[in-house]
Order: C-alpha cells, then sequence, then structure tokens
C-alpha cells in the first residue's frame, strides 16, 4: 500500500513537517504529489498537501497505528520539486509548512471545508467568482486611420496597447479601468474586432502580425552580451543567473523576449514577474505579441475565476509563458527553462505577510531546483544583487552581471541640479521652493509645458531638523535617526529603545547638535501646502493636479487624474511617490523633487538606497520626448552621496560611500537582517514575549561571530489599533542559517494567548 507524506494545515508553528497516511487503493490514482487531502489529526478533521508519496510505510511507526488518507479534496497544484521548494521556504522564512505551500496551490482554493449533510462527501471551499471571459479583442486595419478624441484616453490607451498585439478583454480591464466599455465603442465604430475563442495565435493572422509591436532588426552589442549569457547560465542548468544592469529604455524588455523565445524553441517555458504597477496593458501586450496565447496573465487585479483560469492554463501544459507579479513564481509550470525578475531591486518583491519570502531568493531556490537560469533586470539593481556578481557564486550558483549603458539610438540624460536648501534657507528662502525651481516652474509655464513635482511622504515629519544645517539627531548608540514624539516631546531611537526629552539632547544649552542652531523643528510639508503654493505662484492658466493617498482613494480615481494630466495643455502634477508612473508622459519637461533626503532619515539602513533608486529612476524617465528634461532635486543634503551620484549620473559614487557604511554597521549585503515584530493589547505580555525572545536568541547564538540582538525597542508604529508593538532585530553573517535559528527560538516560546508575532527573515520594513 502506498503512503503520503501530508503537510497539515493547521495554524500552529509547532508543527513543523509531515505526517504519513496510508492511501487507500481507490483513492491511489488522486493522492498524489500535490493533492489537497483530508485526513485526521489528533482526533479532529484536518485539511493537508500531499508533499511525496513512497512504497515503504515510515520506519518507526507500527503499521497499525496509520491512519489513512479519507478524501481527496483538490488534484495536484504541484510536483516534488514545488514542493521541496515549499520546504525550503517555510525554514529560510521561518514560516509554518503548510504557509509556505499556500502560494502553489489554484487560485481562489480555501483551507475551510464543508458538507451539505452528515454523510455527505467533504468539499472545500473556493472561491471562482467572475465568470470567464475568453472574448479577444484586436486591432481592424480601420485602427491606422482612426483618431479618438482627445478626451477619450481610455479608448486611446486601448489602441495603444493593442497595438502591441491582441488581448483578452478582461486582462485590459485589470489594466486600464474602463477598457470594456472603450472596446464595445471602438468595435462599433470597426476599430477593433472582438472574437470569442480560446486560442489565439499571434504568428499566423497577418492583420495579428502587423499590428504587432516590431521586432528590433539588430540587437545592440550589449543585448547580444546579455543573451549570450543567458544561454550559458541555461545551458549550465544549475540556477545560474544573469544580472541585466541596463538604464531605462536601453532595451532589456527586447532581451527577455528573445531569451524566452530561445527557451521555448528547446521546450522550456519561462516565468516572468514584474512589479505590480508595470504590470500595464502595454507589458502585457508586448509578450502577446510574441507568443500569443502561450501567454498567461497573473495579475491580482483579475477576478479569482480569471486567475483560475490562467492558471489551469500553465498546468495543462497550453500556457508555457507566464507574466504576473511575485506570485507569478508559484504558478504550475514544469518546464521551466528560464525565471526573469524584472526591477529586481523593488521592495514590492517581498511580501509583507506570511510566507514573508522575496521572490529573488525563492526564484534563485526554484531556479536551482529546476534546473533553470535566472535573470534580474534594473537599473538600479540591489546591493544584494550586486555583491553576489562580485563574489561570482552564491549558495553554489554562478551569478554574471552584464552592463547595458545606452540606449538604442540617440537620447539625451536631463540635466540633473541639486539645489542645496540649507543654503536657501540661509539666504532668506522660506519657500517650499527654492529660486531655481521656482524659475524652471515658471518657464514651465511660459513654455506651455508640463511638470512633474515629487513629494517624498514616507517619514514626514517623524524628525527633528535643523533648518539651517540640515542636521537631524541621530542616536549616538545606533547611529539611527532619532524619531520625534510630540506628546512628551521626547527624541526616540527604535534600534535600541533610548529617548531623550528634546531640550536634553545632546546637551540641554543649544537645539542642534550640529550647528547650535535653533531653528530644529519638525519637518514636513504635505501635497496639499505643495498645492496651495503651487497656486500662488503660477498663472491662474496652468492646470495644478494633485494625486496622493487622499485624492485617490476613489475607485478609478487614479487612472482618471492621469488622465486629466494627460489631456491638460500645460499642467503640473503634484504627488507622492505614486506619481513615478506618471512621469512616463513624454511632454513632462520638469521633474522636480520637493524634499529628496527625507526618506534617508528613516531609521532604516535601505533609506539611503531607496532614495538613490527613486532619484535615478526620476532622472532616467524625464524627457523622454523629443526635448530634453530637466530634473531639479531639493535637499538639506546636497553632499549626500544619493544626490551627488544622481547629479553626476554615476552610480559609483553611492555604492562606494554606502557599501562602506553597510560594512562598518554589518548591514546587508555583508550581513542578514531579521526583524521581528510582537504585537498585543496587553503591553506587559508584548514586553515579555519580546525579552525572552532576544533572551533565547542570545542564548542560542549570543557569542558566536557575526551574530548580534538589537533590542527590544519599540517600533516606530509603536501602536496600531490599541495594539501595542515592539520588535527586536538580529543580525547574522551573509551565509547564516538566519531563518532556522530565530524560527527555532520563535517557536521555543510556544503559542501565548493574545500575542502575535511576526517573523521577517531579511526584513524590508523595519517600522
Ligand atoms: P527597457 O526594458 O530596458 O526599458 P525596452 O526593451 O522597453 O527597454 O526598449 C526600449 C525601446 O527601445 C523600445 O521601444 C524597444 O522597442 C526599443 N529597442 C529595444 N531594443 C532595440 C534594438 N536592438 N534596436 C532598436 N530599438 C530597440
Ligand atoms: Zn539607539
Ligand atoms: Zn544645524
Amino acid at each position: 500500500m502506498p503512503y503520503a507524506s501530508v503537510v497539515l494545515d493547521i495554524p500552529t508553528r509547532a508543527l513543523d513537517g509531515a505526517f504519513d497516511y496510508a492511501v487507500p487503493a481507490e483513492l491511489a490514482a488522486e493522492a498524489v504529489t500535490g493533492s489537497t487531502v483530508l485526513v485526521t489529526f489528533a482526533g479532529r478533521a484536518a485539511v493537508g498537501y500531499v508533499v511525496a508519496t513512497h512504497e515503504e510505510p515510515p520506519a518507526g511507526v507500527a503499521p497499525e497505528k496509520i491512519r489513512a488518507v479519507e478524501q481527496v479534496l483538490a488534484p495536484s497544484a504541484f510536483d516534488e520539486t514545488a514542493a521541496r521548494v515549499a520546504a525550503w521556504m517555510a525554514r529560510e522564512y521561518a514560516c509554518p509548512p503548510a504557509e509556505a505551500i499556500r502560494p502553489f496551490l489554484a487560485p481562489g482554493q480555501k483551507v475551510r471545508v464543508t458538507r451539505a449533510s452528515a454523510d455527505a462527501p467533504w468539499e472545500l471551499q473556493t472561491e471562482r467568482a467572475g465568470a470567464v471571459d475568453d472574448r479577444w479583442a484586436r486591432l481592424t486595419p480601420a485602427a491606422n486611420d482612426y483618431e479618438p478624441a482627445r478626451t477619450a484616453s481610455r479608448q486611446r490607451a486601448v489602441i495603444e496597447a493593442l497595438r502591441q498585439g491582441p488581448q483578452r478583454v478582461a486582462e485590459l480591464s485589470a489594466t486600464i479601468p474602463g477598457a470594456a466599455a472603450a472596446v464595445t465603442a471602438l468595435a462599433k465604430r470597426g476599430v477593433v474586432d472582438v472574437t470569442h475563442r480560446r486560442r489565439v495565435r499571434g504568428t499566423d493572422d497577418t492583420t495579428l502580425s502587423s499590428a504587432a509591436a516590431p521586432r528590433p532588426e539588430r540587437l545592440t552589442n550589449g543585448q547580444q552580451a546579455a543573451l549570450a549569457a543567458i544561454d550559458a547560465a541555461r545551458t549550465a542548468a544549475r540556477g545560474d543567473v544573469v544580472l541585466v544592469d541596463g538604464v531605462t529604455g536601453s532595451g532589456k524588455t527586447e532581451v527577455y523576449l528573445a531569451a524566452i523565445e530561445r527557451a521555448l524553441a528547446d521546450g522550456r517555458g519561462a516565468l516572468v514577474l514584474v512589479p505590480e504597477i508595470s504590470l500595464t496593458a502595454q507589458t502585457v501586450g508586448r509578450f502577446r505579441s510574441r507568443f500569443g496565447d502561450e501567454v498567461a496573465v497573473l495579475h491580482s487585479r483579475l477576478s479569482t475565476g480569471e486567475r483560475f483560469d490562467q492558471w489551469d492554463l500553465v498546468r495543462s501544459g497550453r500556457a508555457r509563458v507566464v507574466v504576473g507579479a511575485r506570485s507569478a513564481l508559484f504558478a504550475p509550470l514544469r518546464e521551466v527553462g528560464l525565471i526573469i525578475i524584472d526591477e529586481e531591486h523593488e521592495g514590492s518583491y517581498k511580501q509583507d505577510k506570511s510566507p514573508r519570502y522575496h521572490a529573488r531568493e525563492v526564484a534563485a531556490e526554484l531556479a536551482r531546483a529546476r534546473g533553470a537560469a535566472l535573470v534580474l533586470g534594473s537599473a538600479t539593481p540591489s546591493l544584494e544583487s550586486l555583491a553576489r556578481c562580485r563574489a561570482g557564486v552564491f549558495r553554489g550558483a554562478r551569478w554574471t552581471r552584464v552592463e547595458m549603458p545606452e540606449r538604442p539610438g540617440a537620447a539625451v540624460l536631463p540635466r540633473v541640479t541639486v539645489v542645496d536648501m540649507a543654503e536657501q534657507f540661509r539666504g532668506g528662502g522660506r519657500s517650499i521652493f527654492s529660486a531655481p525651481l521656482a524659475n524652471a516652474l515658471l518657464d514651465v509655464a511660459r513654455r506651455r509645458e508640463k511638470a512633474v513635482l515629487l513629494l517624498n511622504r514616507r517619514g514626514f515629519a517623524n524628525f527633528l531638523m535643523c533648518r539651517e544645517c540640515g542636521c537631524v539627531p541621530e542616536c549616538p548608540h545606533c547611529s539611527t535617526a532619532l524619531t520625534y514624539h510630540e506628546r512628551g516631546h521626547m527624541l526616540a531611537c527604535h534600534s535600541c529603545g533610548r529617548s531623550w526629552p528634546v531640550r536634553a539632547f545632546p546637551d540641554p544649552s543649544t537645539s542642534c547638535p550640529n550647528c547650535g542652531s535653533r531653528y530644529l523643528a519638525a519637518f514636513g510639508v504635505g501635497t496639499q501646502r505643495v498645492e496651495d503654493e503651487l497656486r500662488m505662484l503660477l498663472p491662474e492658466d496652468v492646470e495644478v493636479i494633485r494625486m496622493d493617498a487622499d485624492t485617490t482613494r476613489a475607485k478609478g480615481a487614479h487612472q482618471r487624474l492621469l488622465e486629466q494630466f494627460d489631456a491638460a495643455e500645460c499642467a503640473v502634477l503634484v504627488g507622492t511617490q505614486m506619481i513615478a508612473k506618471g512621469l512616463d508622459f513624454p511632454e513632462v519637461t520638469l521633474v522636480g523633487v520637493v524634499n529628496a533626503d527625507t526618506m534617508l532619515k528613516l531609521p532604516d539602513f535601505r533609506a539611503a538606497e531607496r532614495t538613490y533608486d527613486l532619484l535615478e529612476q526620476v532622472a532616467g524617465r524625464a524627457g523622454r520626448g523629443e526635448r530634453p528634461g530637466e530634473v531639479i532635486v531639493q535637499t538639506y543634503w546636497a553632499t549626500h552621496p544619493a544626490m551627488r551620484a544622481v547629479a553626476a549620473h554615476d552610480r559609483a559614487v553611492f555604492l562606494d560611500a554606502e557599501l562602506a557604511e553597510r560594512a562598518e554597521a554589518h548591514y546587508p549585503p555583508f550581513a542578514r537582517l531579521a526583524n521581528v515584530t510582537v504585537w498585543g493589547r496587553a503591553e506587559k505580555d508584548v514586553r515579555s514575549t519580546c525579552d525572552e525572545l532576544a533572551a533565547a536568541v542570545r542564548g542560542r547564538v549570543g557569542d558566536d561571530a557575526g551574530w548580534e540582538v538589537l533590542g527590544p525597542a519599540e517600533c516606530v508604529k509603536a501602536r496600531v489599533k490599541d495594539q501595542f508593538r515592539r520588535h527586536l532585530m538580529v543580525k547574522a553573517p551573509a551565509d547564516a542559517d538566519l531563518g532556522g535559528v530565530v524560527g527555532a527560538c520563535a517557536v521555543s516560546l510556544g503559542r501565548r494567548a493574545g500575542i502575535n508575532m511576526a517573523v521577517d527573515i531579511d526584513a524590508y520594513d523595519l517600522m
């Protein structure tokens, strides 16, 4: 009789590992690896996942004690290789095994079971809402002569997307709100043709291929070098990694497309991950135009039914190219030849709920397990990836960096000016806008062009800053910026937990610890104030559009504001980080960054890297049209390497300084870092749990070289919804089994009523 190793989906950290069950003959065909089964555990019915099957009974257990699988609830969703990767995730990210398996399950599958009556079979609850839409839209030849009204921006967006190739209407709707109505309107005019069909070949239809995005005649030298490296990595079949380090517009996507073509020719498929925000109709269209309905799109904005349908296309082998956000990594593609992660530096590749995995790391593990190659692309690669390429080898895989420093054809880099706001202040400037930025804005108004103003919103007003020298008080023990707490007028360190009354820091007689100025104030302006000052500065006929959390709360508001900006003749778009996408408008000739440095002051070692990435992204996108762009960066910290690097278009200026600091302070990529957050209503219990955990970790590794426990301390967000939040951080050597150690310590504490704990390995969010 065969046996199945089953991971139970019971929410407890202590239950790590699989349990063996016998498979009755009548279930043998179904109770295979990857299936969801019903079993009995501790006298209760439980849902579990089969991670392996074997013929021999498990050693050390009397055969008559082994219970049988009672029912198969869902067919196989993953294979044994995927099961091994899930087991790796559970250890690496210190989460229960079932939580690591869930991302591999079919979209919509729930853990709960129900049954109609006491003797009816159990059924898994599933959510498959949303009818599957098999309508495909494509442009007709009439589209060449059709010019939509200037205000019909949805129609224009749809046409632009379809120029890349035919697409499913459901996908268009996921990326362009209101696309379905636009398609109907365009179909009435004969511009778009809608057909119901399951399969569409992109290549065997002349009207389709004539509308598709052109394939470049010749690849650039950089592209060829990247492709050769990817081919070599694929041939090695051991999870080798190629980092395509190319500026925006250097043709990275074109490299991905060519590499996928080659993989497909070898009978292997590809998983392509893009950040949620870049998963636009154009991106999807580009992949569809090359690979037709071999492409499955997994997008969180698709209905569950839609996602299930796409997932099923992959499982059945009909789709061999999967394009999606983070979770596309878990699609049931078996013959994986390539895994591609675009914009690999993006923080959104780290999942912020359990399993708290980083897509880059799971992709590397998956590529190794499947004998595939991993391709990482970015204009601003993460320090982790750069470090591994410098080392050449990481966890047995070869890491290679290929540079693509140029754009095909001629392109001009925008002029970047860094304005020192402390100098402006000393010169009497009290406005949000420095003289250079105010003048540049007035020029834009005069020339009837468009500008984008970026306001760095994160970390706002939580700091005291000297307006004369830009200094922010730091903890003398942790060199972390101190956050300001209005209540009690206190400065607190969120690494070590120390705090000071403002007047006593660093000595009671002065205000600014650096220059002695008394202009030490909570610093921060909101988008609203920027908008108000803009209206005062600019003539009335310049449209000012504000985009932030307040103005985009309504569904579709984001898109509507962008459309308004697009349709305007002369306008300024003011917004938080979320407008970074708005920078793609070709008529934008000026990009201003109102406050480049607020993020630098977050108690987060990646603050400088994020600032640099954001500024570089801004600088790389301005002036994409005919006219050269101008970028003005306002900062109180003009000497910061991130500012100097962006101004000089020289990444090394930033990297050298940042790496030296990370090495000195023992942070990634030179070490690993875990953040464990504990929260609950009873502050006393939160404190004692945190203290005990810190003691457990110290007891285990306290004296080992490279290990260090920081805290416990209050979280930056110290109280959320009446729950107290404390955290501790654990630093470990770069090759340490951090998840194994911290996970075991967390398990040793046992479950505690009213106390929640989140173990975040290789944490990105330290708040
Ligand atoms: P990235 O992904 O790096 O931003 P893309 O692949 O989107 O760059 O390429 C930017 C633009 O350059 C696209 O319009 C693309 O069609 C074009 N392009 C890419 N490679 C070439 C090439 N070898 N020759 C000419 N144009 C190219
Ligand atoms: Zn401190
Ligand atoms: Zn000062």
